[in-house]
């Protein structure tokens, strides 16, 4: 079934869609999405992910009450775009509205942003007051054969114009790795890859970890003008060790892991790195991956892999009960975080990507006057991170290249008619992550 033959604003698709109150996964028809502003793209959808934040909703852990299309995560062809696009009105909004064109392939990131507005300017695209969420009640998702991106060239990735985004890598490098890459590899852009990356750049770029990176001390790692020292003792080898935790190692959680590596092997930064998970089977896929990124990627050195009590111990053993420089709690989970808290030392940093429900957070307020600690929350503004996830991407094609092997984060691609199934496989830990193809 070709896309522009049978696309028609009166057909039918099919969609996977929840229904309340939980755990209920229907594969439906519905109709067709249809331009409703003028900024609006139709894509159809080649390949849509499950994603760990699927399953709030899935278990009805969410809040939701309305039945909606699943899938924040797809990667597609453009068949319509709303008037607005290729407009000399265009002139001074996000470059797509001038140059996307239908069948270009594009993916798309979680949530809707404008591009334009003051939050997007800065880069805070996750945040934009014209956002919304893909898969959810206010916007229908991508597991389904065709999808309506409002904001779509605010919010799009035209992968067939690579001049149309910032990259460190020059152009003719950005398209040749375009045409090697399978679209598995590249729908990871729409949310873990980026996410990881967010994860990782806030850690490393925190002012609670500029002393060990700068090898000078609070607060004279931030002044330019200060040289030399003055009664201050000299830097020891340990002082200069970076010393981080992730805690959940899920697809995320390795995103990070790769990411965090990446960047101090570039930057030959000496680290000693635990990665944390309750579960077996998320241990043992770490450490295959770890296995499998090349020796560029992994730089100057130690990382364990750990279950929670092992991992409180290895910390204590290596900084002598100071406790980690920076600690990544990628679960969204109160036990999670409170596990960050034990681990990360005085003056440390707790960057949190995981999607927290309405619990309150589990520490006092005197636990964290009582270690300095910095908290860092947040969803993750996808768009604005795309180059750089994009260039780890292409860096990193020994771990996010493939499907179904021992270190690949893609477990396997299936139909619809596995929907509900690769739920309740996902939701007990019997698989990883599942792609769905909406026209196997
Ligand atoms: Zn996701
Ligand atoms: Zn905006």
């Amino acid at each position: 079934m070709s896309a522009n033959a049978t696309f028609s604003p009166a057909g039918q698709q099919k969609a996977i869609r929840w229904y309340p109150p939980s755990y209920d996964i229907r594969v439906e028809s519905i109709p067709f999405p249809t331009i409703q502003d003028p900024d609006d793209v139709i894509v159809k959808v080649k390949l849509a992910a499950l994603c760990g934040s699927d399953l709030h909703v899935y278990r009805g852990h969410s809040g939701i009450e309305k039945d909606h299309t699943c899938g924040h995560e797809f990667i597609g062809e453009v068949i319509e775009l709303g008037s607005s696009y290729g407009a000399v009105s265009a002139k001074g909004r996000p470059a797509l509205y001038s140059n996307l064109k239908v069948g270009d392939k594009v993916v798309s990131p979680f949530t809707v942003n404008c591009g334009e507005c003051h939050v997007c300017r800065l880069g805070y695209t996750g945040r934009c007051p014209e956002g919304a969420l893909f898969g959810s009640p206010a916007l229908e998702g991508g597991q389904a054969q065709f999808i309506r991106v409002p904001k779509g060239g605010g919010t799009l990735f035209n992968l067939s114009n690579p001049s149309t985004w910032s990259s460190g890598l020059p152009q003719e490098d950005r398209a040749k790795a375009l045409t090697g890459f399978a679209d598995s590899s590249l729908l990871l852009l729409a949310d873990i890859l980026p996410t990881g990356v967010f994860a990782a750049l806030q850690a490393l770029n925190h002012p609670k970890v500029a002393p060990v990176i700068t090898g000078k001390p609070w607060p004279l790692c931030f002044s330019q003008d200060v040289v030399g020292l003055g009664n201050e003792v000299d830097f020891t080898q340990e002082d200069k060790l970076l010393t981080i935790g992730i805690v959940g190692l899920g697809p995320v959680g390795i995103c990070a892991a790769v990411s965090i590596l990446d960047a101090l092997s570039t930057r030959q930064l000496p680290y000693r790195i635990v990665a944390i998970d309750l579960v077996e089977s998320r241990r043992d896929k770490m450490k295959a991956v770890y296995a499998a990124v090349g020796a560029d990627g992994k730089g100057n050195g130690e990382f364990v892999v750990c279950s929670v009590e092992e991992a409180k111990i290895q910390v204590k053993e290596w900084t002598n009960g100071v406790g980690c420089t920076a600690v990544l709690e990628i679960v969204g989970h109160a036990d999670a975080l409170a596990l960050a808290y034990d681990l990360v030392r005085a003056f440390g940093v707790i960057v949190s990507v995981g999607v927290h429900g309405g619990d309150l957070l589990p520490l006092t307020g005197r636990q964290c006057y009582n270690k300095n600690v910095s908290l860092d929350f947040g969803r993750c503004p996808a768009r604005a991170m795309f180059p750089l996830a994009f260039d780890l991407l292409v860096k990193r094609q020994d771990v996010f290249g493939g499907v179904g092997t021992e270190a690949s984060l893609i477990d396997k691609i299936v139909d619809f008619k596995q929907a509900a199934a690769c739920y309740d496989e996902f939701d007990k830990n019997k698989v990883g992550k599942v792609i769905f193809d909406p026209w196997k």
